[in-house]
């Protein structure tokens, strides 16, 4: 038994600290697909950690780089200098994202991913004579990190709220969800481009020249699992060139195989200006980020006319050489046994196994795209994210992990998963459903 003496010691993120000390989960073990919890027992995750372990855990690997590379060399700066894996895996990385998006800046998370996109769309702006567009544009339910960029475009209002004054000159497109429509959608829910339109309305209330960039998650991960309608994010596309806006597509969750194809950006076949991605880029394993874009913004950001003047932008652990090293042997992992496309052979499996819950008691929705999957619950009157919460309880019990936002469960096992494991996860998580009030 681990001791929880300590529970005082430590602040838990995302997690409240006194229904936490209620009763304690304490993980201290992981390989492939399974937690061992503390008293001992397997869980099955169905979350892959925090939508970040996609190659599963612990791979052998992975693990022998991490540990190969931290006795060669443990830290080089990236400021004045470089090492040769950081370019290597920039350029395995430009290779695997569909051209033009072929530079890429290294950053040590999602959030940090995400400060830097925004602040490469300003700073491109500004090179190209577009000084006057310092806007950014988020949407509602989006969830972007929680540095100020990523929650001042963010669509959550409770994480912005306690904070005073976040950048200014942002607006948030209306969400494209709508239960009503996407109850027990399979796939893409139907035609939804209209949803786009949102973004003239914004662009209607400024002088469209006054923005820069919009920011949206091609698939909305933590705030529920929001899957856009079919050509929205075309439409999005299409509004943004009319204007000279750039857009960005935040990949945390949605990069390295989520959807059974290596991005969103194949998935969609929609070609933003810059990505965001961070989480399965180490297959969770180390903390890294990177942001991928076109030669010229890089350029413009990089070295344009302001940057050896004014511009400094770059973090002590960017391309830190044991995050490259843990990408790299993920990548190996990814090429060697075709998880990158895997959630696409398996995806009528899953989804199949996902609607099997449709008659639980209290399922409202059910949605999935590739390997992420969620089941909406209705709310127990009053007490908002109770039911959610005693199902995710109860699952941790039954040996299975969920991960809960609101009354939504959601879950992205990671991308190593077998059938069999599909039907236990489902099968379990029917008698959480089943059980629980
Ligand atoms: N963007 C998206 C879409 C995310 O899902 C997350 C994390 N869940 C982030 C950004 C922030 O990443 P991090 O927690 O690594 O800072």
């Amino acid at each position: 038994q681990v001791s929880t003496n300590n529970l005082d010691a430590f602040w838990m993120p995302f997690t409240a600290n006194r229904q936490f000390k209620q009763s304690p989960r304490m993980f201290v073990g992981a390989k492939d697909m399974h937690y061992t919890t503390s008293d001992g027992r397997q869980v099955l995750d169905g979350t892959a950690g925090l939508w970040c372990c996609n190659a599963g855990h612990c791979r052998p690997k992975i693990v022998e780089a991490v540990q190969a590379q931290v006795a060669e060399m443990d830290y080089a700066p990236a400021f004045q200098m470089g090492h040769p894996k950081a370019f290597e895996l920039a350029a395995r990385l430009s290779a695997l994202m569909p051209s033009p998006l072929d530079h890429v800046f290294f950053t040590g998370s999602g959030s940090e991913s995400v400060d830097t996109a925004l602040k490469i769309a300003l700073a491109y702006q500004r090179a190209i004579g577009q000084g006057t567009r310092t806007r950014l544009i988020g949407r509602e339910r989006g969830y972007h990190g929680v540095g100020f960029g990523g929650i001042s475009v963010g669509g959550i209002v409770n994480n912005r709220k306690t904070f005073g004054t976040m950048l200014t000159g942002v607006d948030h497109m209306r969400h494209t969800h709508d239960p009503a429509r996407n109850a027990f959608s399979r796939g893409m829910p139907e035609n939804g481009a209209e949803y786009a339109e949102d973004l003239i309305r914004i662009i209607q209330l400024h002088d469209p020249s006054t923005i820069a960039a919009v920011i949206v998650e091609p698939v909305a991960g933590s705030t529920g699992v929001l899957i856009p309608p079919k050509h929205y994010l075309e439409r999005l596309r299409e509004i943004c060139d009319q204007h000279g806006i750039l857009l960005i597509f935040d990949e945390v969750i949605t990069g390295f195989g989520r959807l059974g194809t290596p991005f969103a950006v194949d998935y969609f076949g929609v070609t933003p200006d810059l990505v965001t991605t961070a989480k399965g880029l180490t297959s969770g394993v180390i903390p890294m980020g990177a942001v991928f874009c076109t030669k010229a913004i890089y350029d413009a950001f990089m070295h344009g006319p302001e940057h050896l003047i004014e511009l400094f932008h770059g973090y002590t652990y960017s391309a830190h050489p044991i995050a490259c090293a843990a990408a790299l042997a993920t990548l190996d992992t990814y090429e060697e046994e075709g998880l990158l496309t895997r959630a696409a052979d398996i995806a009528q499996h899953w989804e199949d196994g996902l609607h099997s819950l449709k008659d639980c008691p209290n399922v409202i929705d059910i949605r999935n795209l590739g390997l992420i999957g969620a089941v909406e619950l209705d709310p127990i009157a009053g007490e908002p994210t109770k039911r959610a919460f005693s199902a995710f309880l109860k699952a941790y019990d039954d040996g299975i992990l969920i991960r809960t936002t609101g009354d939504i469960i959601a879950l992205s096992p990671p991308l190593i998963i077998s059938k069999d494991q599909i039907d236990e996860l489902f099968g379990k998580l029917r008698t959480v459903l089943m059980t629980i009030d």
